[in-house]
């Protein structure tokens, strides 16, 4: 069946590179010792993630103290934003600024945060869902303790001005957390430029494996663990280090970003080609900003069909893609990025997003343009 399938859904997850898997093997069957142990079996444990964070710390520009790994991209998010909110509300205040284009695991923690008296502010997005710098310093006040604002888009693609948003918050003094799941292996990442303060990776975006979260926390910066148990990774992640995930996610970065300066213009190529073939069927439109954008991401709305219906005719082709619409009791409801830029309905309902990786084809993107506009037609036709 995999050899079939045109997988443009890179954005949800990505197939495990074999030279990772070959990284991370040995580590499941005879270096198997828990990191904690005395004994050599768990010192070469913990020399392995000892050295895969000094990877992901250079990489990122960081020390390796600075890096926890956790269990997901989810887990990165939920300490940042509850160990820190938890921790500075005493100091600083309740009062939380962040966007309504952020990933779930942003926006339901800040939500869960609004039941321990913590207010927050979402700042407006334009059409294309980006943030203005000038609104997140006009939203700081003594009370805020925590901006959080994501890299780029995981729906539309928009990469943020997290430098310039960095900037506001250091010289006011408030801590600054960057989900950058999207953007890890795909964007250079500097924390040092960004003036992050916090930033969360998760490994099966770059073709890591699959539950293996990375969080930096600048030095300095105390948050409050979000797990009880042992004192592993300095204290902010309790539980035995699945180190062979560790091992891969350091693995997977490092080749991401070696393998940048290849991947990423024939990546870039690919989705502009997918761009301009896709936006010839009538009543289409590119979502999201048309030059600030992730290399692979091309998404999209067509006014008067639903992305679901899409979805489903495009499976039956072999095409996995995605949209932003989620079905909830019944109805479907439209993408919240897509409702937060401000698309009418006839339109956000209609949303189709395809993000390419380092294997797809030419001839994977000319199948998709090809079969698109009759699936298009179809469904308006039928009224779905
Ligand atoms: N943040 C963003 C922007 C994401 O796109 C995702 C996953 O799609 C997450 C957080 C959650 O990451 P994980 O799937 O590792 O929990």
């Amino acid at each position: 069946m995999s050899e079939r399938i045109i997988y443009l859904d890179h954005a949800a997850t990505t197939a495990l590179d074999p030279r990772i898997l070959d990284a991370m093997l040995p580590y499941f069957t005879t270096e198997y010792g828990n990191a904690s142990s005395i004994y050599t079996l768990g010192r070469h444990a913990m020399q392995a993630i000892d050295h895969s964070r000094e990877q992901v710390a250079e990489l990122l520009h960081a020390r390796p103290s600075e890096i926890a790994f956790v269990g997901c991209g989810t887990e990165s998010d939920n300490l940042a934003i509850k160990g820190m909110a938890f921790a500075a509300q005493q100091k600083k205040g309740k009062h939380i600024i962040t966007t309504p284009i952020e990933h779930h695991a942003v926006l339901h923690t800040c939500q869960y945060l609004e039941r321990f008296g913590f207010t927050i502010t979402y700042l407006p997005v334009d059409e294309y869902g980006m943030v203005n710098p000038d609104d997140v310093e006009r939203s700081i006040t003594d009370q805020t303790c925590l901006v959080s604002v994501m890299y780029a888009n995981n729906e539309v693609g928009t990469i943020e001005p997290i430098a310039e948003i960095g900037r506001i918050c250091r010289a006011r003094k408030v801590p600054f957390h960057v989900d950058a799941v999207q953007a890890g292996g795909a964007l250079p990442i500097d924390v040092q430029e960004l003036k992050a303060d916090m930033l969360s990776l998760s490994a099966h975006k770059f073709y890591g494996p699959k539950g293996v979260g990375i969080l930096y926390t600048r030095q300095g910066m105390r948050i409050l663990p979000q797990m009880q148990g042992g004192s592993q990774e300095r204290g902010r992640r309790a539980g035995t280090e699945n180190v062979a995930g560790i091992v891969g996610a350091a693995t997977a970065l490092e080749l991401a970003y070696a393998e940048l300066p290849q991947v990423t213009p024939r990546i870039q190529a690919l989705r502009d080609r997918l761009i301009e073939g896709i936006l010839r069927i009538p009543r289409s439109r590119l979502t999201g900003h048309p030059t600030r954008r992730l290399p692979n991401n091309a998404s999209f709305a067509f006014e008067g069909v639903e992305g679901e219906s899409i979805l489903l005719n495009l499976d039956l082709l072999g095409v996995a893609a995605s949209t932003g619409s989620a079905c909830t009791s019944g109805s479907v409801d439209p993408s919240h990025v897509l409702v937060a830029m401000g698309l009418p309905p006839e339109w956000s309902h209609g949303s189709l997003r395809l993000t390419l990786g380092k294997r797809n084809t030419e001839e994977e993107i000319e199948t998709v343009i090809d079969a698109l506009p009759g699936i298009i037609e179809r469904l308006r036709g039928l009224g779905i």
